[in-house]
C-alpha cells in the first residue's frame, strides 16, 4: 500500500499545469497568479473524528482548530488570510454542538480578518473541511527556498499535541483536569500569520513550512524541495513545558517533540548573518523563536543530540 505522499504523487499529481498556476501540488499552499505582483494562496485541510480528534472533543476547540490548521498553511507561505469556506458533515445538527463550534471558529476568523464566504453542510460522520484563501506577494516563502549555510528556526514550542494524544489514548496516565488542560493548550495554539507575513517581507527570508507532521518529517520536505541537507540539534528543540514535567525519559521527550504531529508552529530558514533582524521581529510580535540546526550541502538529514549523531527508531507521521 502506498504511503500518503506516494499516493498523492501516483494518482493526483501532474494535472496542475495552467498559465494561471504559479505553484501546484507540493507546498503548503498552491499559488494562482493574479494581476501585478500578487498571487492567491489556497489551502485545504480536513479534520475527521477518530483520526484528527477524539470523540466528544469540545466543539469550541474544534471550531478554532479547524481554521487554525488552514491558516497555519497560509502562514507557511507568508500569505495574508482573506477568506475561507466551510464544509461540515454532522451526525446531528444540535445547538449544543453548533453554538460553541461557531464561537471558536469566529474567534480566530475575526481576529485574523478572515471572512467565511461559503461552504456545504450535510448529515454524516463528524468531519470538518476548510479551504482558506490568502494574498501573497510574488516572492512567497517556499519549501524550495533553503540554502546551504542557512540557520533553521522554529517558533513556539513542540510536542504538546503529541503528549495530549499519548494521554488521550491512555498511554500516559493523567487525571481528568490535566487531560482537559492538555487538550485546550494543544488545540488552541496561537496563529502565526502576522509574524510570517512580516518574515516574508524581509528580502532574505525565502523558506518556511508549518510543522504538521513533526519537525523531522516537515524539515525533510524542505530538504527534498530545496535539494539540500541539514543538521538538526535535538537537544536545542524548544520542548513544551509539560513534556519536562510529565515525561521522565529524555529519549521519549525528544521522540514526541521531533516526530509527534500537529504542533502547527512555523519552521523557517535564514542566512545566519540576518538572525539579529529576525530576532527583533520576534520580539515585536512576542513570538518565541529558537535556532535548532543548520542547512548543509550534504543532501542528508543528520540528527544530533548534545553533539553526537543519533538514529531514532521513530518515523515521521503519515496517514497511510
Ligand atoms: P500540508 O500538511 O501542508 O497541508 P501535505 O503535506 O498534507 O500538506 O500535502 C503535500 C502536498 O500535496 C500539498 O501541496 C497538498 O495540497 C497536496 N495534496 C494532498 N492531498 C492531495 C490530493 N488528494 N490531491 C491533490 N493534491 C493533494
Ligand atoms: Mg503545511
Amino acid at each position: 500500500m502506498p504511503g500518503e505522499f506516494d499516493l498523492i504523487r501516483k494518482y493526483f499529481s501532474g494535472h496542475d499545469g495552467s498559465s494561471r498556476v504559479e505553484l501546484g501540488i507540493g507546498d503548503d499552499c498552491a499559488l494562482l497568479k493574479l494581476r501585478r505582483d500578487e498571487s492567491l494562496a489556497i489551502t485545504t485541510d480536513t479534520l475527521n473524528e477518530g483520526i484528527h480528534f477524539f470523540k466528544d472533543t469540545d466543539p469550541y476547540l474544534l471550531g478554532y482548530r479547524s481554521l487554525l490548521v488552514n491558516l497555519s498553511d497560509l502562514a507557511a507561505m507568508g500569505a495574508d488570510p482573506m477568506a475561507f469556506t466551510l464544509s461540515l458533515s454532522l451526525p446531528e445538527a444540535t445547538d449544543s454542538f453548533l453554538k460553541p463550534f461557531a464561537k471558536g471558529l469566529f474567534e480566530l476568523a475575526d481576529e485574523e480578518g478572515c471572512a467565511l464566504i461559503g461552504g456545504n453542510t450535510s448529515k454524516g460522520p463528524l468531519s470538518i473541511t476548510i479551504s482558506a484563501y490568502g494574498v501573497s506577494c510574488a516572492d512567497t516563502l517556499r519549501r524550495s527556498g533553503a540554502k546551504s549555510g542557512d540557520g533553521i528556526y522554529v517558533t513556539g514550542s513542540l510536542g504538546l499535541c503529541a503528549l495530549y494524544v499519548e494521554a488521550g489514548y491512555g498511554r500516559l496516565k493523567v487525571d481528568k483536569s490535566l487531560l482537559s488542560s492538555l487538550c485546550y493548550k494543544s488545540m488552541h495554539q496561537p496563529c502565526r500569520c502576522a509574524f510570517a507575513k512580516e518574515l516574508c517581507d524581509l528580502e532574505y527570508s525565502r523558506c518556511a513550512i508549518d510543522i504538521s507532521d513533526g519537525i523531522v518529517g516537515d524539515l525533510g520536505h524542505i530538504l527534498e524541495c530545496s535539494n539540500v541537507g541539514a543538521d538538526l540539534w535535538l537537544d536545542k528543540l524548544p520542548l513544551a513545558d509539560e513534556l519536562h514535567s510529565l515525561i521522565k525519559e529524555e529519549q521519549k521527550r525528544l521522540e514526541l517533540a521531533a516526530f509527534g504531529g500537529c504542533d502547527y508552529e512555523l519552521l523557517f530558514t535564514l542566512p545566519s548573518e540576518t538572525e539579529d533582524d529576525v530576532m527583533d521581529l520576534c520580539e515585536e510580535h512576542d513570538v518565541p523563536v529558537t535556532k535548532v540546526g543548520i542547512i548543509t550541502s550534504s543532501q542528508e538529514l543528520r540528527l544530533f543530540n548534545h553533539g553526537k549523531i543519533v538514529r531514532p527508531a521513530a518515523k515521521p507521521f503519515e496517514h497511510f
